[in-house]
């Protein structure tokens, strides 16, 4: 018999992290890599917030168990935030607090998908979907959306898509990883038809205040009501808040969903550390400065880096309106002989990117098919020219 299950060794590691990994463990060997790899804020976490966490480290009534679906306290305020961000009214109870968004990703897909239901998910796609939606027993059906579409899926690619067995249709705007962001008339358009055909919607909004150019994110469940009791929000404070070692994310949904993920979660994990939980209650009851002043600083890294990747031939970058990264296509060099190489991959050629010029970069094989690249522009304006000056280099 094998020694680890079929269903675990069927998982792959995260590209994303492996990438970061293999960048840090260079420079901590002392080279001078530039690393475009990270999916999280370069920003420290805002003072009030870590000062919370301090009291709240001080504090006994943190030192014990809290309830499993999270602290009430918190559960309110996510509430609250829920209707001043995305304009809709949701009950403390519809809330359920989890480490991190990734656990709310894994407790939503394990708590709708039956093994052999279809999640339709837009492609390219996070790395994290594909793998909690098999584990959840759920096929995955990839629709994918290239650079000519400003990696957007349209309403007329889904339902060719949609069979009989589709239960889920997975939505995330602003996306990781292309930057891509829904317009209302888009999002509306997306969550009718998925109304219309009784297929449920998780949204994943953890980018929702990352935009940039004027362009908004629309809350799905905000341009059609009528999905409330078959739609799940994920969301949390790493992205808006530079929290990402804090791990406290959240799941919203119909009382019946919230309440079986929450008995999943009592036997998972348990309460999120509260020292945490009492971190997110002071960044969520807070104003949004803190991410006024990071999303400044990423248009303009932004910018810096779409009028840089644009300038390589071979290369077209859409213009993204939201999240952190860039996302290139890059078939254009593809075949082309860079340093005694070819690389006919997207693989191939971020591993000569990193060899040559140690620069890492995600390759689009982690996101869906060959052919891309994923920079974040979470890094310091000189690094980030550095870095994507030695690409030019390379490729020019
Ligand atoms: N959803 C998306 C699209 C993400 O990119 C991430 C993080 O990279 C998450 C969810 C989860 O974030 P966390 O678990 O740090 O809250």
């Amino acid at each position: 018999k094998p020694r680890v299950s079929a269903r675990l060794s069927a998982i792959a590691e995260s590209a994303t992290l492996a990438v970061d990994a293999k960048a840090k463990a260079l420079k901590a060997a002392g080279r001078p890599v530039i690393g475009f790899g990270a999916g999280e804020p370069d920003f420290p976490t805002p003072e009030y917030v870590v000062e919370a966490a301090v009291a709240a480290a001080k504090d006994p009534a943190n030192h014990r168990y809290s309830p499993a679906k999270g602290l009430p306290d918190l559960r309110e305020a996510v509430a609250a935030k829920t209707l001043r961000d995305s304009g809709y009214e949701v009950s403390a109870d519809d809330v359920l607090v989890t480490n991190g968004g990734k656990q709310a990703v894994y407790q939503a897909f394990a708590t709708v998908v039956e093994p052999g239901d279809e999640v339709l998910l837009p492609t390219p796609y996070w790395t994290t979907y594909p793998e909690t939606i098999a584990l959840a027993g759920g096929r995955t059906v990839e629709v994918f959306a290239g650079a000519d579409q400003d990696y957007l899926v349209t309403v007329e690619q889904l339902e060719a898509a949609r069979t009989d067995r589709t239960k889920v249709l997975l939505f995330n705007s602003p996306s990781n990883p292309t930057g891509a962001v829904y317009s209302a008339e888009q999002t509306e358009a997306i969550g009718r038809w998925a109304y219309e055909h009784g297929i449920w919607v998780i949204t994943d909004e953890i980018y929702e205040h990352l935009t940039y150019d004027g362009v908004t994110a629309t809350p799905i469940q905000r341009a059609v009501p009528e999905l409330r009791e078959t739609s799940i929000v994920l969301n949390g404070v790493a992205k808006t808040y530079a929290m990402t070692g804090w791990r406290v994310g959240w799941m919203i949904g119909p009382r019946d969903v919230i309440k079986a993920a929450t008995n999943l979660q009592s036997h998972l994990t348990s309460n999120v550390a509260n020292v945490s939980q009492r971190a997110a209650l002071a960044a969520v009851s807070g104003d949004l400065s803190a991410v006024a002043t990071m999303r400044e600083a990423f248009d303009r890294r932004r910018r810096t880096m779409v009028q840089m990747l644009s300038a390589i031939d071979g290369v077209t970058v859409p213009t993204p309106h939201g999240a952190f990264y860039t996302y290139p296509s890059v078939e254009g060099v593809l075949g082309r002989t860079i340093r005694g190489r070819t690389p006919t991959t997207s693989a191939e050629l971020a591993e000569l990117i990193l060899e040559e010029v140690e620069v890492a970069v995600v390759p689009g094989e982690a996101f869906g098919p060959s052919g891309y690249l994923r920079l974040s522009y979470a890094l310091g304006d000189e690094d980030l020219a550095e870095g994507v000056g030695r690409i030019q280099e390379l490729l020019a």
